[in-house]
């Protein structure tokens, strides 16, 4: 039996860690949830898996939390042993769902930025990680993963993506890899012309094709920001340049990526679009469990796959994100935070689809590049960036 804490369980992502639970209840158990906000759905959850402890972003959530539990506690809210289960909250509170001593399996798919600090703190106590936060590779990378190699701890990813590539690399020898392809679905406006792209609202953008996702990462999907990041993560994950991973656009989102050896040989992973399948791996690795609740892939009803080169021009925040992994140092924070900025813009309706690159673009340029030796330098860039990105977008406001 391992323990899971998930930190952002009501989340997208969160939900399919649950629901993976439900599959396999002789093997997985919910001991630590950690939510933002809807503590309604997180009341829920308790009730139903009986957790250790539960966090919540704020002491307001919290209790409000405290305020469900106690009109219906069902089997998870009363007692356990003689107690209440133990609600935390805060940036202490998350910390402490993630290094629960009950806990073998960190699943870290909280959005944004605020998994940071647990994801390296659950390290230092020694859980594994299960990654589906790609912010905290893009921010942090070389202190993630220098952590992770000194406490001998797996990062085990969730992203689809790269866990396709952990799929295909599985046993083999590092210095047989060539390249990895990270494939992209293209997004919503992958045919678009530049002029068509100028005036596409969130509504539109929020339209994926192949997956269902929250609302941050399906515009980033859009504008292949998402990607851009992925290659950041890709680089951590498995150690390999700038120059050693590509992107082809590939729109039936079958084949989640591949990986070319130095004797041409490709090894692609494919699969259905459902993200219990790279979280069931990350939960079962290294063995593999049968597949209990899942459809399998009809290869007959997918017909035929394609593939593309990425449309660059149209689509330059995945440039942008290529830009800031040469460059290194605190250039990829800024291009999180900028991106988060104008994402939050474009979805008010306040900034247009095309000046989420421009804001990302003026944010960096204005950036001096300084080393990431600490968790703090960090935190600072991140505040800078979201300041002077917040500026940048006020200028190219729509109607401004
Ligand atoms: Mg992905």
């Amino acid at each position: 039996m391992k323990s899971l804490a998930i930190l952002g369980s009501t989340g997208s992502i969160g939900q399919s860690a649950l629901a993976v639970v439900d599959a396999y209840p002789d093997r997985l158990r919910a001991a630590a949830l950690a939510a933002g906000d809807n503590a309604t759905l997180l009341a829920e959850q308790v009730r139903r898996y009986c957790p250790e402890i539960v966090g919540m972003a704020t002491t307001d959530a919290a209790d409000r939390l405290k305020t469900c539990l106690a009109e219906a506690p069902g089997e998870g809210g009363r007692a356990r042993a003689g107690r209440e289960v133990r609600t935390v909250y805060g940036p202490e509170g998350l910390l402490a769902v993630a290094t629960h001593p009950s806990v073998d399996i960190v699943i870290c798919a909280s959005s944004g930025t605020a998994g940071l600090e647990a994801v390296i703190a659950a390290i230092e106590h020694g859980k594994t990680v299960a990654l589906a936060n790609k912010e905290v590779l893009v921010m942090a990378g070389q202190l993630v993963t220098d952590a992770a190699r000194r406490h001998g701890v797996a990062i085990l990813p969730v992203d689809s993506e790269h866990n396709a590539i952990h799929q295909c690399l599985h046993g083999r020898n590092h210095t047989e890899i060539k390249r990895l392809i990270l494939t992209a679905s293209g997004g919503p406006f992958r045919q678009f012309s530049a002029d068509a792209l100028d005036t596409v609202d969130a509504a539109a953008a929020l339209q994926h094709p192949t997956w269902r996702m929250g609302r941050k990462i399906t515009i980033d999907s859009a504008t292949l920001m998402n990607k851009g990041l992925e290659v950041i993560e890709a680089h951590w994950l498995f150690g390999v340049s700038a120059e050693q991973i590509d992107v082809v656009i590939h729109p039936q989102s079958i084949v989640h990526s591949l990986v070319e050896l130095i004797d041409g040989s490709i090894i692609a992973q494919l699969g259905i679009t459902d993200m219990r399948l790279p979280i069931q791996y990350a939960c079962s690795y290294p063995d593999r469990w049968d597949a209990r609740s899942l459809p399998t892939l009809d290869l007959l009803r997918a017909g035929h796959l394609d593939f593309h080169a990425p449309a660059r021009d149209r689509f330059p925040c995945l440039d942008l994100a290529y830009r800031a992994l040469r460059t290194g140092g605190t250039l990829p924070v800024v291009l999180n935070a900028a991106n988060e900025v104008a994402v939050e813009h474009f979805l008010d309706g306040k900034l247009g689809f095309t000046a989420i690159p421009r804001v990302i673009q003026e944010t960096m340029d204005a950036h001096d590049v300084e080393k990431v030796t600490t968790v703090d330098v960090v935190r600072r860039v991140d505040r800078w960036s979201r300041e002077c990105a917040r500026h940048r977008a006020q200028a190219l406001e729509l109607n401004a």
